[in-house]
């Protein structure tokens, strides 16, 4: 007699890429089981700047970015996620940045994207402690959100399990084995459960499941140091802010026009080119500034020599540069750390198939809170064959 499996679908991984596979297959009425190593999400997930950006995306990506905004902001008409639609702007502060700001826009006017030029007199009355020195103009983008991405995780997990997600926390996976209707999944504390398929989204733990597999891929994992400042007193920084590697860096300006030759003149500093640094202002709900980020990436099967320190020479320059950039009323320190999250060399993210039913997908890289919602909902629909429009 051939037993049914439990659940159409078993996701691996409550991170924000794990979640937003379970929420699209409970959407189109699969019965769906999610499965976190951690009591909480631990990962990417919760130590991220919490920006959906799709403007700083290639124009594939602008896609999922923007299909991504509007479930976050749906579910958050139905239950608070902590979204907070505030949008982002872009500060240049030199004439190639400022040409690269027009392009953009002129693109997303194309894309039906909303944007808005602002010049330097409107960004300095508009962003209190704006330094008048750095900024030249700016791109100001009004469909964007903010989020806290710890509360939001854990909000989406109840919104979830109130939806039909059945979700088992503190659980390790540790092995899928492929059955002739299915496959089973063992658990760590052994626990064993069954599905027709299993999707994998383990972000950065690559020693669990299929070590082999993630040391010959093209998988690199890079580190990130992040800082949060005290609450602002009465301050308000109205949108998130993103500076100039941003523009160097992110894949929406690599398609502006004058990209090309802006990037081979050499403008990356060493300093900043070095340990990878873009300097970004989020304020939290709490009135605190998030500030980042650096980024030293290295190969999955290096992942140790990041280590767990952080480097405070990289978090004096990212104070010093951001301090030229915003004039805060604080920038006394409560809180630094730092997060990881694996991306691919050749590909927008990685995945690979095991036995027909398991299939695995990490390395979503920097783009996974503004990505993830939009780009899980196409891959669930590749997944199980359906037609996506
Ligand atoms: C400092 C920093 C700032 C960032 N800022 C932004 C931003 O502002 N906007 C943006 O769009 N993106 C941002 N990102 C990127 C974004 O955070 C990641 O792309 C995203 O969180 C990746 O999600 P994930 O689910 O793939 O991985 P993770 O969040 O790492 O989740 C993977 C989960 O899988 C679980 N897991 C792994 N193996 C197992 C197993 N065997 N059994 C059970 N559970 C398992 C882990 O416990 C973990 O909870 C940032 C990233 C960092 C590090």
């Amino acid at each position: 007699m051939r037993i049914q499996p439990q659940y159409d679908l078993i996701v691996v991984g409550g991170g924000v890429l794990g979640t937003f596979h379970a929420y699209h297959a409970l959407e189109i009425g699969l019965k769906v089981a999610l499965i976190e190593k951690d009591s909480t999400p631990q990962g990417a997930t919760v130590c991220n700047f919490g920006q959906v950006v799709p403007s700083g995306m290639n124009s594939k990506w602008q896609l999922f970015g923007r299909e991504g905004l509007r479930i976050y902001k749906e579910i958050q008409q139905q239950f608070d996620i902590s979204v907070r639609q505030e949008g982002s702007v872009y500060f240049a502060s030199n004439p190639e940045e400022e040409q690269l700001l027009e392009e953009l826009h002129q693109i997303n006017r194309d894309n039906d994207y909303p944007s808005i030029l602002m010049t330097k007199s409107k960004c300095l009355d508009s962003y209190p402690g704006l330094q008048k020195d750095y900024v030249a103009s700016g791109l100001f983008f009004p469909e964007e959100i903010l989020l806290e991405p710890r509360i939001m995780i854990n909000r989406l997990h109840k919104y979830l399990k109130a939806s039909g997600l059945v979700l088992f926390a503190n659980c390790t996976v540790i092995d899928c084995i492929a059955l002739s209707n299915g496959i089973e999944v063992q658990c760590s504390n052994t626990k064993s459960l069954s599905a027709a398929k299993v999707i994998i989204c383990n972000g950065t733990d690559f020693k669990t499941l299929y070590p082999e597999l993630f040391n010959e891929s093209n998988l690199v994992v890079s580190k990130l140091q992040m800082m949060q400042t005290r609450p602002q007193p009465n301050y308000k920084l109205p949108s998130s802010v993103l500076t100039g590697r941003s523009i160097r860096t992110y894949g929406a300006f690599q398609e502006c026009p004058s990209y090309t030759g802006f990037n081979s003149r050499g403008d990356f500093d060493s300093t900043d080119n070095k340990w990878g640094v873009q300097i970004i202002f989020k304020q939290a709900m709490d009135g605190s500034v998030i500030l980042g980020e650096s980024q030293q990436s290295v190969d999955v099967s290096k992942i140790n020599t990041l280590g767990t320190d952080l480097n405070m020479d990289v978090d004096d320059f990212i104070l010093q540069e951001a301090k030229n950039i915003i004039d805060l009323p604080t920038y006394e320190i409560q809180r630094r750390w730092y997060g990881l999250y694996s991306h691919c060399k050749t590909d927008d993210v990685y995945q690979a198939t095991i036995d027909d039913n398991i299939h695995v997908v990490t390395g979503i890289g920097r783009k996974g809170l503004t990505g993830s919602a939009g780009f899980a909902k196409a891959n669930i629909y590749h997944i199980f064959n359906l037609r996506h429009v």
